[in-house]
């Protein structure tokens, strides 16, 4: 229930997403694995998976409301540095670990046994005699523990078998052969962690889970669907997952349909996913790089089931496979788990056949010229793209380089601060910055760098001003603080190991798989200490030039593998595609006889009949679940203790964080006038990136990265229950070690009142970044742009975030770039009244979290801090707000090939009165009826619903989904689906466990404390808490039922917002004519 509330305030922080992402978001898309799920908790969260990696996205997302370190970085150094979460306990790591003789008997040898002082944990690395499969086995104090299996999987060819194989697996197995043992999973277990990702050259299974019971269920479901598949005997799974013909007439028009066929349909409707796919294979035109592991649309109907068949029984193999193990639990029990699955194989020459090949180096640089969807009208002169991509070297990198090019990489480019893109932005030739810096995920790195919104005539100018910056900072090498600044972000975040929702042990494997794939040592990612020690010696003793100046020019100045990719907007591609497609449907069709007519009919309605059949209550029953009996019946708790100081009310988390002060000062923004909200963003963004009298950004950011370990600040709005005000403030979140509290504070007094809204040039720079980035949202994940266009015809609240977040907010940024060079005044004074009304002592509250001992150690330095806030003498004028959007049918229309389709109603204004039970039944929606009809025979990558309990709000969404119309009929269908709804007791209680699952979710303290705050100002109590709980606990089916007569109300009432292709849209409007008001959104 927390969970939503978070997420609900993360997607109205588009500032701090933005710092951390731009900088990243073409590395991002590239490396991005494709994921098998889009998580319903995190849809409104995570914009667009495919667009981030989670090893960027993924490994913190607490970071998107934290302005730490790029993402660049993290992947160096995201590493435990220390157990926070749990401070070490009996016994000591030292003695964890399986012993040898059990090793020795199960069939395992031991081939090194370590002590990993970064991570606190001993690692034992293992080859499974008979097989040759390597396990690591990792063991330490976490109770959050992590198992993965990685196969390496190259492809040929660009029609998507490793992807479209990481879904089909999850369909059935030998021990589990029901439709889908993994939404079971999902439905009914405490997982902390659940999903699959296909990287370019590798496929990994994680699970992770705190509950050891469970955490051993979910290890062997996923073994079994690994090795023991249904997927290579029924190409029916292959049909649903990879693509199919269907064809619900023989009069009608035959279609392409498939879960991962839509997936990529929508990864390839946005350009910054075209550019990654672009370059990589352009970089890479020799290996297996140089085709797309995900899927190219065009290519996948090419894939054969003998192919995908054979592609399995290849790769998914023992001796091709590396196995992860991590935690608190048992270490013999883990290799008796998997003697049990290993022994049954025989030694294969997988690994040899599934090595990657380097790619040679070119001995001249190369140019390609790719075309991206954009919308007609457009002014398209000024929407190229530009990047320069150098593949680093023809072998992989030592660490100890690595190192340094990571740290390089965070000087260039890690802040708004960083020269190379602070350059490249300020030239105003472009408006975002692309390519992500330095990318190492795969065996060869590489660096790539460029910006898009460029006119035609300044593309040469973008390039050269890409090498004559690196040529300066070549020769003139880096400030000192900003290299001080750099190293105390890079060890603070180490040291803080914060991995966020990500569960730590993931992080870890992740970071070791990335060499242990290429057959190097999977220990040495993970001893970092030493080599960076080294790094910061270096730099002391020889000046940071001479470390960086031979990097930049050996790497990229003089290096001749350089790719550089342009990207043209092309208004007719979309189009083109389609008449493709349709045409070769068309000609399939032709070459068709009645009989394969019929044939084909038949063939559509079994699959659909098929998956429309719900598994049986045995075959359900042998998925392990656990019992009510596992669950805690209390909530989780998070100390809290309010109190005041200076007359301002302090709530304080006595946890232990390692040391580390996390602090939220959080202001009322209920004064700050209507038509001023959106302009919040960018009074948030000016706060942190516009300087003060006394120092510019440059040096202001500086500070923050050598004092703390960051600072970020943004809007907070939700509805709260049963009140008519929505609850709005403006955090200002940092963290920094205790003893720089002081410095902590003083940064944020210096951020709140000594920055001045002078600099106009800069302000156009962030109007531009983002719209940009709104842009790019609107493409990719128009499912929360839909959600928020719903919720500001409903309520206040989603109101006030869609005016700061939504299609409203990308009209306010296009109207706005247009004023500032007429009324800069204006501008800048509306920034100070949006400061006046929200800067006060008497309209604050603080959140500390950190132990008790630091707790009353920061009490002076914060009482020095509210003493320096104004105190409001005059009451301001007071403010109400009543914006709501019309409550009319919406189509958003984007240059796009899939569809987002919402409809949403508030369950509240009808009369519902909030029970737990609402929280399982809408998981349950979301897991069964939305998965199998939006989903499964729809053909979306997703459908999910969500209740936004605060506001009342029930919403319907689908995710890069080919239908429209169908979508709303499946919505409008729910309530027949409850009221017919049968369910026996065990269904009923993976239901609820699921639900605590989501309930108790895995937060590390900075995430506890804050949660806990959340619920402070939304008004939720431990009573209630305990009695949503209960009711959680206690839900019958005829909770459902009854749930049944509320959720009419979306039906009846409910408004619809559609983001969806022109060509869709018009489609619809032929079949319900005037449906939808449509409004442009690119
Ligand atoms: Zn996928």
């Amino acid at each position: 229930m927390d969970r939503a509330i978070l997420h609900r305030s993360l997607s109205c922080a588009p500032l701090a997403c933005t710092k951390l992402l731009s900088c990243s978001s073409h590395r991002l898309v590239r490396r991005l694995p494709s994921l098998s799920y889009l998580p319903r908790q995190q849809h409104r969260l995570l914009q667009n998976l495919h667009n981030r990696s989670f090893l960027g996205t993924r490994l913190k997302p607490s970071i998107s409301s934290l302005s730490v370190p790029s993402l660049n970085l993290k992947r160096h150094f995201s590493l435990p540095a220390r157990a926070v979460a749990s401070p070490l306990k009996d016994p000591s790591p030292e003695a964890l670990g399986a012993d040898d003789e059990v090793a020795e008997k199960l069939g395992f040898e031991k081939v090194s046994d370590q002590f990993l002082d970064e991570c606190k944990s001993r690692a034992i690395l293992y080859k499974h005699k008979k097989t040759g499969a390597e396990i690591m086995s990792v063991s330490n104090n976490d109770e959050n523990k992590v198992f993965g299996i990685v196969f390496r999987t190259p492809p040929k060819d660009s029609t998507g078998i490793p992807h479209i194989l990481e879904h089909s697996v999850l369909c059935g197995s030998r021990k589990y052969p029901l439709k889908e043992p993994f939404v079971e999973l999902l439905k009914g277990s405490l997982h902390t962690f659940l999903n699959a990702f296909t990287y370019p050259d590798r496929t990994c299974y994680p699970v992770a889970s705190t509950n050891t019971k469970d955490f051993y269920n979910l290890v062997d479901v996923y073994l079994d669907a690994v090795f023991f598949p249904k997927c290579v005997e029924d190409s029916q799974t292959f049909q649903q997952e990879g693509w199919h013909y269907e064809l619900n007439d023989p009069t009608e028009d035959i279609t392409y349909k498939g879960v991962v066929f839509n997936e990529m349909k929508g990864v390839y409707s946005q350009p910054d996913n075209i550019l990654g796919r672009t370059t990589q294979q352009a970089l890479f035109p020799d290996n297996t790089y140089g085709v797309d592991s995900g899927g190219d649309p065009q290519v996948i109907p090419k894939l054969t089931f003998e192919e995908f068949k054979d592609f399995h029984s290849k790769f998914y193999h023992p001796s091709n496979a590396r196995i992860w193990f991590y935690g608190d639990d048992d270490s013999n029990e883990r290799l008796r788990i998997l003697s049990e699955y290993l022994d049954m194989f025989e030694a294969s020459s997988a690994p040899h056949e599934s090595r990657i090949k380097p790619q040679k180096l070119f001995a001249k640089p190369t140019r390609v010229i790719e075309k991206y969807p954009a919308a007609e009208g457009d002014d398209l002169e000024k929407k190229n793209m530009v990047c320069l991509n150098w593949l680093l070297d023809d072998k992989p990198l030592d660490l100890e380089t690595e190192l340094a090019l990571g740290f390089l990489d965070h000087l260039m480019l890690g802040t708004p601060a960083s020269p190379l893109r602070k350059i490249l932005l300020e030239s105003r030739l472009g408006e975002a910055i692309v390519g992500g810096g330095i990318e190492d995920e795969l065996l060869q790195p590489n660096f790539s760098i460029g910006l898009k919104g460029v006119s035609k005539e300044d593309i040469q100018k973008v390039e050269e001003l890409i090498i004559s910056t690196l040529k300066t900072l070549a020769e003139e090498g880096f400030d000192s603080d900003a290299v001080e600044a750099s190293m105390n972000t890079i060890e603070f975040s180490l040291r803080e190991n914060n991995t966020g929702s990500f569960p730590r042990g993931l992080a870890l494997m992740l970071r070791s798989i990335g060499k242990w794939v290429y057959d190097m040592d999977p220990f040495e990612p993970l001893k970092y200490q030493k080599p960076l020690m080294a790094l910061k010696a270096r730099i002391a003793e020889e000046g940071s030039k001479s470390v960086f100046a031979p990097l930049i020019e050996k790497y990229i100045l003089n290096n001749t593998h350089l790719v550089t990719v342009e990207m043209q907007p092309d208004p007719e591609k979309d189009s083109r595609d389609e008449a493709l497609e349709k045409e070769a449907l068309n000609k399939i069709k032709a070459s068709m006889t009645e009989e394969d007519l019929a044939e084909l009919t038949r063939a559509t309605q079994e699959l659909r009949l098929k998956q429309e059949t719900p598994d049986s209550p045995e075959a359900l029953k042998v998925v392990p679940c656990l019992s009510l009996n596992d669950i805690p019946k209390e909530p989780i708790s998070i100390p809290i203790e309010i109190g005041d100081i200076n007359g301002v009310k302090v709530l304080k988390h006595d946890l232990f964080t390692n040391d580390v002060l996390y602090a939220e000062v959080v202001f009322d923004m209920s004064l700050v006038k209507q038509e001023l909200l959106p302009l919040v963003p960018l009074f948030c963004q000016s706060l942190m990136e516009m300087g003060t009298k006394d120092m510019d950004f440059v040096q202001l950011n500086q500070l923050i990265g050598r004092k703390t370990g960051g600072i970020s600040v943004y809007p907070l709005t939700s509805s709260v229950r049963g009140k008519e005000n929505p609850c709005s403030h403006i955090v200002v979140r940092g963290k920094a070690m205790s003893n720089r509290t002081e410095d902590l504070f003083n940064l944020v007094n210096c951020i709140l009142q000594d920055v001045q809204f002078t600099d106009q040039k800069r302000f156009k720079q962030f109007v531009s970044q983002s719209k940009a980035r709104m842009e790019n949202r609107l493409r990719g994940s128009g499912h929360s742009v839909a959600a928020a266009r719903m919720d500001a015809k409903l309520n206040v609240a989603g109101w006030i975030s869609e005016q700061m977040g939504g299609v409203s907010y990308l009209e306010f940024l296009r109207s706005l770039e247009e004023k500032i060079d007429q009324d800069w005044d204006g501008i800048s004074s509306s920034l100070e009244e949006i400061r006046r009304s929200l800067l006060s002592r008497n309209r604050c509250l603080v959140n500390l979290t950190t132990d008790g001992n630091n707790l009353s150690k920061s009490e002076k330095y914060i009482s020095k801090f509210l003493d320096l806030l104004p105190t409001s003498a005059t009451p301001l004028e007071s403010v109400s707000w009543n914006g709501r959007l019309s409550a009319n049918h919406e189509a958003i229309i984007v240059p796009t090939q899939v569809n987002y389709v919402g409809k949403a109603a508030n369950l509240y204004d009808v009369g519902y009165e909030l029970k737990g039970s609402a929280y399982v039944i809408s998981k349950y929606i979301s897991n069964t009826w939305l998965w199998d009809r939006v989903r499964v025979s729809g053909g979306a990558y997703g459908g999910f619903c969500d209740f936004d309990t605060h506001s009342g709000v029930f919403s319907f969404l689908s995710y890069r989904d080919p239908n429209l119309l169908k979508t709303l009929d499946v919505y409008d269908a729910t309530s027949d689906f409850l009221r017919e709804l049968e369910m026996d007791n065990d269904t009923l209680t993976k239901a609820i466990i699921g639900t605590i699952g989501d309930v108790d979710s895995y937060q590390l303290p900075d995430a506890k404390g804050y949660s806990s705050m959340l619920r402070h100002l939304l008004g939720v109590t431990e009573d209630e808490r305990k009695l949503r709980r209960e009711e959680i606990l206690t839900t019958s089916l005829k909770d459902f039922k009854e749930f049944a007569g509320v959720i009419e109300a979306v039906k009846d009432k409910g408004v619809v917002v559609a983001v969806a292709s022109p060509d869709d849209v018009e489609a619809a409007h032929k079949e319900r004519p005037n449906f939808f008001q449509t409004r442009k959104g690119l």
